[in-house]
């Protein structure tokens, strides 16, 4: 025996699978330091902070 799949599988089975392919929404946490929302684990954009340290140069404007 070959391993090979026995069936082609139909157009409902397989777009049925990639019922759950969807991209969801992105989770977001707010800032402790300028409490705006970002991505979790990531240095602030907004304001450059990660675990208690400027990471990243920012230019404040405003
Ligand atoms: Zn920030």
């Amino acid at each position: 025996m070959t391993p090979l799949p026995k069936r082609k599988v139909s157009k409902g089975r397989r777009n049925r699978r990639r019922a759950h392919h969807g991209l969801g929404p992105v989770h977001l946490v707010e800032c402790p330091r300028c409490h705006r929302k970002r991505r979790p684990h990531t240095v602030c954009p907004y304001c450059g902070y990660y675990k208690g340290e400027d990471i990243l140069l920012i230019e404040e404007e405003e």
